[in-house]
């Protein structure tokens, strides 16, 4: 028999028809729950129930999914995470990013385990979710205003100051399928081009309030398991240095490793790398911390640049991949200015690391001569051109002359100027994260498997095969890959964060006990393993739908032929012969065929329905 849900979920779905201008609720069964668990399973369930041959991701037809999880919102160590979930402007491909903050929280708080959007509202809207009262509002006062205006106007407009918003800037406005969505300030579901499909929806942001008790079935066991798991994170040697720092500790820790993208991917060690490092950030521009829900691990860092031709700039970040893409992959060692192409990029609504890697690709390929003067508005660029760079972001929100190419991303890129094929860092048509994959190649894999393109937050392995070095052969490193691609989803459907996981050491064999305090559901970590690896298989499925194949599961050309140039990886390039091998091994273990198909019968496990 199957277990009963008794807490954790609301059981409702809200669905709101931008083009009808209606909305209305969908039941969820328990057995629907339990299979798909939330966050990211709901996700990309709905979306596979929505596929149709030919659909436009930038059509009215395509939904966006806003799913939080189970425990989101609960008094658990960062349990604050909310994905985006559907098909990519970008790629063509299943997309889904999350996002932290309190956004998800309240959505969960106003009664609903996910929002489905579709359709197109005829004006500039947005959507306003009061408890159980649902309005789309007409705001044509919200064109072209930047994502943190936006918060504050449209809490102005509701008399609210503690609504949560998700909101788009100009660039989701302009259809720029690099664009991110922003919420609480300065948190964003950067990549695979969300904050486009907002703005194919006249959608500009989504506004929340809610007052609701969110459902746990065992409050007191959960107090006692959580009481004890804030401890445990809080005697972590790295905890305090982690709260100083956030991801910023680990431009340091990679730029030693030789594995930090400097110069457009071209090299995996910057000489200057200590001056865009935690610690500059810690001793001359940080005046806060900030965190999502509930979280004690705080790694959002307030900074304000209070000299110079940058003052007054005031930003939530950088994490490390803006500070990475916007320093050392575009050869900038001012912090100063990291942090206002951060601010920029925030306003304007642009994914830092997509920008940072095709400004990076821009100006490599005028470098080399690949691309012409006339091809860049007559912009003379060179490595470290902070004018330039930040010019080059406003272009492409605003899609203005070479702009508008970087707007529709590296898949488009590639289509106008295939000559830069052999210096572009892509997969799938995603812009690579910022990891270098050459010294280690279960990280090439990983990104080349990747369900939504060249994302690290599907696999990061660079630390673990670092640490193994020759010990390990090359099953171990698939193992590698696909058991980060089990854990990590497990995450994005609880609704929590990764990083106590990843950075403190936080075992994953917590998370059935919360599940169980929360839902009175036991499920062991091997079943939602096996829940992770049906999601994993369901958004192969989807992609194959979409025309992915196996020629679509490699790394960038540049990961087999440019060795890294300096540092203690010179000399590193992927072996093709290598990542063959690794990659039948790897569609063999996930039980796919050579071609890395999923089993045909595989499909009709996804044809059930949400209430039965
Ligand atoms: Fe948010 Fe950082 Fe905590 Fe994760 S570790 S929940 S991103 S504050």
């Amino acid at each position: 028999m199957e277990a009963q849900v008794r807490g954790g979920y609301f059981k409702r779905i809200l669905e709101v028809d931008l083009s009808l201008r209606k909305s209305r609720v969908l039941e969820l069964s328990d057995r629907f729950i339990l299979k798909y668990i939330g966050g990211r399973g709901f996700g990309a369930k709905l979306v596979w129930d929505n596929l149709r041959p030919g659909l436009d991701p930038l059509g009215p037809e395509n939904i966006v999914v806003v799913a939080p999880g189970p425990l989101t919102g609960l008094f658990l160590p960062a349990a604050g995470k909310t994905s985006l979930v559907s098909i990519s402007p970008a790629t063509g491909i299943y997309a889904d990013s999350n996002v932290g903050g309190m956004f998800g929280v309240e959505l969960r708080q106003a009664g609903y385990d996910a929002l489905v959007i579709r359709g197109r509202a005829e004006k500039l809207s947005y959507i306003w979710i009061d408890n159980g009262t649902v309005e789309i509002v007409v705001n044509e006062d919200l064109k072209g205003k930047g994502s943190l205006e936006t918060e504050g106007m449209i809490r102005r407009q509701i008399g609210d100051q503690m609504v949560k918003i998700a909101t788009i800037g100009p660039a989701g406005e302009n259809l720029v399928r690099i664009a991110c969505i922003t919420a609480d300030w300065g948190r964003n579901a950067g990549r695979t081009g969300m904050g486009a499909i907002f703005g194919s929806k006249n959608l500009k942001a989504i506004a929340v309030r809610g007052a609701r008790d969110l459902p746990v079935y065992d409050v007191k066991l959960l107090k006692e398991l959580s009481d004890r798991a804030f401890e445990g994170l809080k005697k972590h040697p790295y905890f305090e240095f982690w709260q100083r720092q956030g991801l910023m500790s680990v431009v340091d820790y990679l730029n030693h490793a030789g594995v930090l993208p400097t110069y457009n991917y071209r090299d995996g060690h910057f000489d200057r790398a200590d001056k865009i490092n935690g610690y500059v950030m810690e001793e001359r521009y940080k005046i806060g911390d900030t965190a999502c829900f509930g979280c004690p691990m705080s790694c959002g860092k307030i900074n304000l640049v209070k000299e110079g031709k940058y003052a007054g700039t005031v930003v939530e970040g950088p994490e490390y991949e803006t500070a990475c893409m916007f320093g050392s992959n575009l050869g900038v060692d001012n912090f100063a200015f990291i942090l206002k192409a951060n601010a920029l990029c925030d306003e304007l609504g642009v994914d830092t690391i997509s920008a940072g890697n095709l400004i990076g690709l821009l100006i490599e390929g005028y470098e080399t001569g690949i691309l012409k003067l006339a091809d860049i508005d007559g912009m003379a660029l060179h490595w470290g051109d902070e004018e330039s760079i930040l010019a080059l972001v406003e272009k492409t929100a605003r899609r203005e002359g070479v702009g508008n190419v970087l707007a529709d991303g590296a898949k488009r890129v590639l289509e106008k100027w295939p000559g830069l094929k052999p210096i572009i860092s892509e997969v799938k048509g995603l812009e690579q994260s910022a990891y270098d994959g050459r010294a280690t190649i279960s990280m090439a894999l990983a990104y080349a498997t990747s369900d939504i393109g060249a994302h690290h937050a599907r696999a990061w392995t660079v630390g673990k095969e670092l640490e193994m070095g020759a010990d390990w052969g090359i099953e171990e490193k698939v193992n590698l890959v696909i058991y980060h691609q089990q854990a990590r989803p497990v995450f994005d459907m609880l609704g929590v964060c990764r990083l106590p996981w990843i950075e403190l050491g936080f075992s994953e064999l917590h998370y059935p006990e919360f599940y169980r305090a929360v839902t009175g559901v036991s499920m062991p970590i091997e079943d939602m393993f096996r829940r992770s690896d049906d999601l994993y298989n369901l958004t192969r499925l989807i992609n194959i739908s979409r025309g992915a194949t196996s020629k679509d599961d490699y790394p960038p050309e540049r990961a087999f032929t440019l060795p890294i140039q300096t540092g203690p990886q010179a000399g590193k390039v992927i072996d093709r012969a290598q990542y063959e091998e690794m990659i039948q091994l790897y569609y063999k273990k996930r039980g796919w065929d050579k071609s890395g198909v999923p089993p045909a019968s595989l499909k009709h496990q996804f044809s059930d329905k949400l209430n039965e």
